[in-house]
Formats: C-alpha cells, structure tokens, sequence
C-alpha cells in the first residue's frame, strides 16, 4: 500500500527542526518499554542482555490518539538527514524518502466524516520480501525482528526497493544504495527508544516485546495495514478507520 504523505521534507521550516533537536538534546529518553498492560523503565527493562537478545520487537500505533502532527517524521528525519550510524545506517538525502510519513484517512459520509491518521514506519515485516529479493545476504532480518539492509552488499540492488510492497524501501541516488527505517536499531541496542516513539507528544506509538504485547494487542483488537500482502507485519494499529 502506498500512502500518501501528508509532509514533505522541503515543508518542514527550519524552526521546526530545530524545535524537535532541542527536545532531544534535553533528552526525553526516560520514556518506557510497554510490558503487556504494565510499563518499566527502559532501563530497567535492558540492564540485562539477555532480556535485551530475547526481545522480538513490534510496534503499537494508536490512531485514536493520533493527531497527525507529523512530530515522528520530523524525529525521524533529524535523526537521519546528514547523520552517519555505522554499521546500521548512511544519511538519507535532505529531500524525497520518509521513513516516517503520517497518512490522512476519511471516513462516513458529509456531515458525518471522521479522519484518522495513520503513522507508518516501515512495518517490521516477519516474512519480508525486501529480504526476499535481495542478493547475497544484502537484506536480513535480525533475531529481534529488525530488518536492516547492509550498507556495502546492498550497492546496485534497486529491486530490494521495488519489492516493499508498503513503499516504505527508497533509493538513494547517489549512493546507489536502498534505505528505509531500522526501527532506529543504533538507539535500540544502546537501551534508547526509537526516535519516533520518544517525540510523539501523545504516545500514540509503543514499542515493546511480541510475547508482552500480545494481550494489549488482543484486547485493544489492533490489527495490521493490508494483512492480504502477507508479509506478516509487526506493526499493530488500534483504531483503523
Ligand atoms: S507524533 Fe504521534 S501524534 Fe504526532 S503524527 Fe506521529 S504518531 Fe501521530
Ligand atoms: S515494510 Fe517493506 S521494507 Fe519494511 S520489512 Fe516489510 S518489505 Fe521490508
Ligand atoms: S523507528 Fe526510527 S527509523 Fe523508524 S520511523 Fe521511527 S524514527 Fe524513523
């Protein structure tokens, strides 16, 4: 499915950007890891690497908070506009890729019409046919359920793009390399929460264990974008309109 952005880069005014820097310079990174129905302190949560190994991550999107502020596009862009994260990721171009974007829903009919946002990240895909088309290991998912594309095997290999059958893979054009949301891998693996899920001002977006969430997720009745691709994401959405 693709969606259509409700953000372009070339929008995001200078102030803005800089607006969300200061909230992370100042650092909120004291939010928490969902656990089921209870949160803890993320780092309370990882003080153990083996907690941290057996971790399968998904994502829990609630849209009915979700007021479309764009806040975890901008995160997500200052985090990786013309910022290096070796071995996990180069910069994105200034302009053209959003591996956040936030898409506008209508639904019912006028005067009754109610609009949702949807924030779509890339959707953690459990059979992932980016992995699928890539070449030589280029695009792997790893035991926690990230999927990375590697920065050197994955030169020249366009088709990884081509098969994400969410539009969330773009193409740098002058790296000649595919990128897309990591679910900010280098955060994960030092206890910090993904960019994204620390900006949102309504914590519309929780990240947690597979196994933990399964309750909230069955209870809340969260379901994924297009399970007919059968990619099987680990992207849950409560509220889909
Ligand atoms: S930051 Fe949160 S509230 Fe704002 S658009 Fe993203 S998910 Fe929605
Ligand atoms: S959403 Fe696209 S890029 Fe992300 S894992 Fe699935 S196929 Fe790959
Ligand atoms: S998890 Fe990180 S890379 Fe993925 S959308 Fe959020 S901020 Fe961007």
């Amino acid at each position: 499915m693709r969606g259509t952005s409700q953000l372009s880069l070339e929008n995001l005014t200078l102030s803005t950007r800089a607006a969300m820097s200061m909230r992370y310079a100042r650092g909120r990174e004291t939010h928490r890891f969902a656990t089921g129905n209870a949160t803890i302190p993320l780092w309370r949560r990882w003080r153990s690497r083996r907690d941290r190994d057996m971790t399968r991550y998904t994502l829990l999107i609630d849209t009915t908070r979700c007021m479309g502020c764009n806040c975890c596009t901008v995160a997500c862009t200052d985090q990786f506009v013309e910022n290096d994260w070796p071995p996990y990721s180069v910069a994105q171009p200034d302009t053209g890729q959003l591996w956040m974007s936030v898409v506008e829903k209508e639904s019912g009919k006028f005067p009754a019409v109610k609009v949702r946002y949807i924030a779509q990240p890339c959707m953690l895909c459990d059979k992932p046919p980016c992995v699928t088309a890539a070449k030589n290991g280029a695009a792997y998912k790893r035991p926690d359920g990230i999927v990375l594309f590697d920065l050197e095997k994955s030169k020249g290999q366009k088709q990884i793009v081509d098969a994400c059958p969410y539009g969330k893979a773009f193409w740098n054009e002058q790296l000649q390399i595919p990128q897309k949301c990591n679910l900010c891998a280098h955060r994960l693996d030092q206890g910090l929460q993904p960019a994204c899920v620390n900006a949102c001002p309504t914590q519309a977006i929780t990240i947690g264990d597979a196994t933990t969430l399964a309750s909230t997720i069955a209870d809340k009745k969260a379901k994924v974008l297009s399970p007919e691709l059968g990619t099987d994401p680990k992207v849950y959405y409560v509220g889909l309109p």
